[in-house]
Order: structure tokens, then C-alpha cells, then sequence
């Protein structure tokens, strides 16, 4: 039922090569008291899946450090079936502000999520010890903090999501997890506008999310290698060196890029020298990778040349997202109903998850090589693609939606748009970063200097 996932230690003082000696020390600081704190005490995770999505890529990188730290801390996946992961999607989807599958969250969908949860709890009470610091993540495990309070452990419900001003479908959503979250020690949101007000504001610790940058996924990598690595996989035209592709794991062994990307495209790949848009995100209503479809289609200058390569991860690989399939589905149908002039330059692709760090370097190159990218999110908890774009010194054009403006300022690191609506608007921004290249490599470095300052 519950899986533990291996997280191999982290050497931390590799960390001083990128955040100098004094936050190093600051570092070290934080993690004396935090091990005086924890004592003997173990910090257990747990979450509904080990890949795919920023929650998945912030476990692996936290627990891998702080493992090295001498904290001892670990990390438990639950299961669920079809019905119970359409029921977190949809409150998912309402705490973001949006109706989702137009589903209820009645009595019926209470008692498959409580029916759900009810074996997860029991083997997680199976390695839970009193005192223990046992973190909650997000909708799918809220309804688990009951049995870990009996077993005498403390519980922090730690919310990924959120929406800055709360609608009906937010109080819906809130009204569904709320008799769960009633008694949880302590909770950590993204934004202090997304936690609700019944949430006691002295048991509230705000906590932004944060990149690994010596993980596979913001390594630095030369331009050859990331052409290499992209024209392996099939992302660009042209025929990549053998041997190439050879990259560092997260455990610092050697690795190959041996898996070619699925895409879907007329005619060849986007020639090396294009200028590319991109967007990576998971396949969800909430990221609008259609509206960026649409928006490049009609209203991005074709004079650049530029292509767009829209890519999510293969929808078998995120487990606790049964709508990836379905935004897929509507992704593809848009691109076929395109005019053949607009296919020719946009590229759907779907990278494979078998292993997390060759979907991660594909990523990475992904990211370096292109010259805009976008994140047209409708709403969004804090995006950590963002934050990997502003690391790998790209101009991102973004929607002013929730933990985005944490990031962005507007017109400094990339220019954010209003309205999620506004294609045209939106497309615009893209149109000027294209036509200035200068202009773009200034918010580019101005991006990789907040995320160098406060997003590690
Ligand atoms: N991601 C990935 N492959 C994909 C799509 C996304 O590795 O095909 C990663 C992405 O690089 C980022 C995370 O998934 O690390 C997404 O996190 P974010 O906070 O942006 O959004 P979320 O998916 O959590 O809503």
C-alpha cells in the first residue's frame, strides 16, 4: 500500500560553491537547532506520488540535504485509486479557484476518500513513533492527520496550492478538508494569502518553494551538451555526438540519456538555430498549456521563426493525476485542428518518467535552450518552473496568478500579463522578447539573480 521512497543523502557542502560562505554558515546554524529541536526524532513525509510535479521535485531535493544534515527524515508515497485521485483533483482544483471535473464533494465522495485513506493510515501507523514530526502534504493526505495525531505524533499540513481570494469553489474545497485539518500542530502555506481564515494564524508558517541548483534538473550545462542532449531525445533537428548525453545523477554516479522523448509534430524538430518558446508543465487545465498553443498560433509574429515546444511529462508517470490524459487529449486535438503553417512550428511533447534523472537533465536542456519561456498558468501555488527558468538566466513571460507574483516583478525578471484570457496580450510579450534580444537578456539575468538570492 504506502511505498517509502529512497532518498540518498546529499553532500550540503557542495551547496558552498553556489551560496558563498555566509549563507553556508547561516545554514549550518539553522541546521544545529534544528537537530537540537528534533532530537531523536524522526521527520516522516508524506505525499500521493514520487514523481512528477513541483511537490515530488521539493521532497527530493529537502530530504536529500537536510538526510545529510543528520536529521532523519523520510518520505512515504500513499495509494489511491481512480476514484480517490479524481476526488483530490477536484479539490485540488477548487482550492485553486476552479470548478475541475464539475464533480461534488458530498457525502458519496467523503466516504471513498475516508475509505481510502483508512488502510494508507494504517501501515503509515506501522512505522510512525510518538513524538514524531509526521508533514502532511497537500488534499490527498489531509484526511490522514487523525490517525497520526492518536499515534501521539505531531502533524504539520504542509498546502502546495492556493488561491489568493477565495471564490465558492475554494470554500467548498476548504469546507470538505477542514474537519480534517481542525486539529493539525502546524501548517505551512506557500502565500499567506492562500490559507483560510479559519486557519489560526500562530500555528501559520509561510515557506516558498525552492530548486536544487546542482540536481540534474539546474546543473549547468554547456550549449554543445544541451544541443546534444536535445537532439538525442528528438526535442531538435540534427544528429547529436555519441556519448554526449552523459550527465550526473543525483548521487553523483554517471548517466546516459538513453530515452527518446514522444512528440508530436509535422515534419522534423525545431532547427537548433530557431528561436524556441517553452513551456514545461504537467498536463492540467490549471497550467493552460492549450491557451499558450493558441496564443503562439495566432498572434506570435511568424517573421521570428521562432517554434514553440509545449512539454509535460508522459501522463502513465504522475500517478496521482488522472486528468493529464484528458489535457493531453485536448492539447493534441487543438494542435491537429491547427492550419499546417501553425503545426510546422509547434511541437507537443512528452517526456518519459522510467527514470527521474534523465527526465530531469531532458528538462533541464529544455529550459537552457530556449530563448522565452512562458508559464501561462490560470493559478498557480508557486511554479517551480518558474524558478528553474529564472536559474537558467531565461526572460519568462507569466500570468500575474498567485505564488507567480512572488516571484516575477513585472517588467524586471519578465513581463506578466493580467488576464489568463489575453492571448493576444500575452503573445505580445513574447513578440517583444523576440524582436530584443538584449532586452530579454537583461530580464534574464535580473531572473537569475533573485533566484541565485532567494530561491535555493
Ligand atoms: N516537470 C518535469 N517534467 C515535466 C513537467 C514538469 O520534470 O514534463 C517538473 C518541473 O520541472 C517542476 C515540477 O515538475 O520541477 C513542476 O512544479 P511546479 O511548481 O511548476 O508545478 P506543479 O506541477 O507542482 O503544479
Amino acid at each position: 500500500m504506502i511505498h517509502e521512497v529512497d532518498v540518498q543523502a546529499l553532500d550540503t557542502t557542495r551547496l558552498i560553491e553556489v551560496i558563498g560562505p555566509e549563507r553556508t554558515t547561516k545554514f549550518a546554524e539553522s541546521a544545529a537547532i534544528a537537530r537540537s529541536v528534533l532530537g531523536n526524532r524522526r521527520v516522516i513525509n508524506v505525499n500521493s506520488t514520487a514523481t512528477g510535479g513541483g511537490g515530488a521535485e521539493l521532497l527530493q531535493t529537502l530530504l536529500a540535504y537536510v538526510r545529510d544534515l543528520g536529521i532523519d527524515a523520510a518520505w512515504f508515497v500513499i495509494e489511491g485509486n481512480t476514484e480517490f485521485f479524481a476526488i483530490t483533483k477536484r479539490i485540488h482544483n477548487h482550492l485553486y479557484g476552479a470548478a475541475g471535473d464539475g464533480g461534488l464533494l458530498g457525502p458519496d465522495q467523503r466516504a471513498v476518500y475516508e475509505a481510502t485513506l483508512a488502510p494508507n493510515a494504517d501501515e503509515l501507523l506501522a512505522v510512525v513513533q510518538p513524538e514524531d514530526i509526521v508533514m502532511l502534504h497537500d488534499p490527498q493526505t489531509a484526511g490522514l492527520v487523525g490517525a497520526v495525531k492518536s499515534a501521539g505524533a505531531h502533524v504539520v499540513w504542509r498546502c502546495h496550492v492556493g488561491r489568493d481570494r477565495p471564490n465558492e469553489f475554494t470554500e467548498t474545497g476548504w469546507g470538505f478538508l477542514r474537519p480534517d485539518l481542525e486539529d493539525v500542530d502546524a501548517f505551512v502555506f506557500t502565500r499567506d494569502e492562500f490559507a483560510p481564515s479559519w486557519v489560526d494564524r500562530d500555528r501559520l508558517s509561510v515557506i516558498t518553494s525552492s530548486i536544487d541548483p546542482l540536481s540534474a534538473k539546474n546543473e549547468p550545462l554547456t550549449p554543445t551538451r544541451v544541443q546534444a542532449i536535445l537532439q538525442y531525445v528528438g526535442l531538435l533537428d540534427g544528429n547529436s555526438k555519441l556519448g554526449a548525453t552523459t550527465y550526473r545523477r543525483r548521487d553523483g554516479s554517471p548517466g546516459r540519456v538513453d530515452r527518446r522523448v514522444d512528440i508530436l509534430q509535422t515534419g522534423p524538430p525545431p532547427p537548433a538555430d530557431a528561436p524556441l518558446v517553452v513551456q514545461v508543465s504537467r498536463w492540467d487545465v490549471m497550467k493552460d498549456m492549450e491557451g499558450v498553443l493558441h496564443a503562439f498560433a495566432n498572434h506570435v509574429d511568424r517573421r521570428f521563426g521562432a517554434h514553440l515546444m509545449l512539454a509535460g511529462p508522459n501522463v502513465q508517470g504522475v500517478t496521482d493525476d488522472p486528468e493529464g490524459g484528458m489535457v493531453l487529449d485536448r492539447c493534441n486535438a487543438a494542435w491537429r485542428a491547427l492550419p499546417e503553417i501553425a503545426r510546422t512550428r509547434i511541437h507537443l511533447a512528452c517526456v518519459p518518467m522510467h527514470d527521474p534523472d534523465e527526465a530531469a537533465i531532458i528538462v533541464n536542456a529544455l529550459q537552457r535552450h530556449a530563448t522565452v519561456v512562458t508559464q501561462k498558468s490560470v493559478a498557480e501555488g508557486f511554479g517551480l518552473t518558474v524558478v528553474e527558468a529564472m536559474w537558467k538566466h531565461r526572460p519568462i513571460v507569466a500570468t500575474r496568478v498567485g505564488g507567480i507574483v512572488d516571484q516575477i516583478d513585472d517588467g524586471v525578471h519578465g513581463p506578466l500579463v493580467d488576464d489568463p484570457d489575453d492571448l493576444a496580450g500575452f503573445a505580445d510579450r513574447i513578440n517583444r522578447l523576440l524582436a530584443d534580444p538584449a532586452f530579454a537578456e537583461t530580464l534574464g539575468t535580473n531572473a537569475y539573480e533573485r533566484a541565485h538570492q532567494e530561491f535555493l
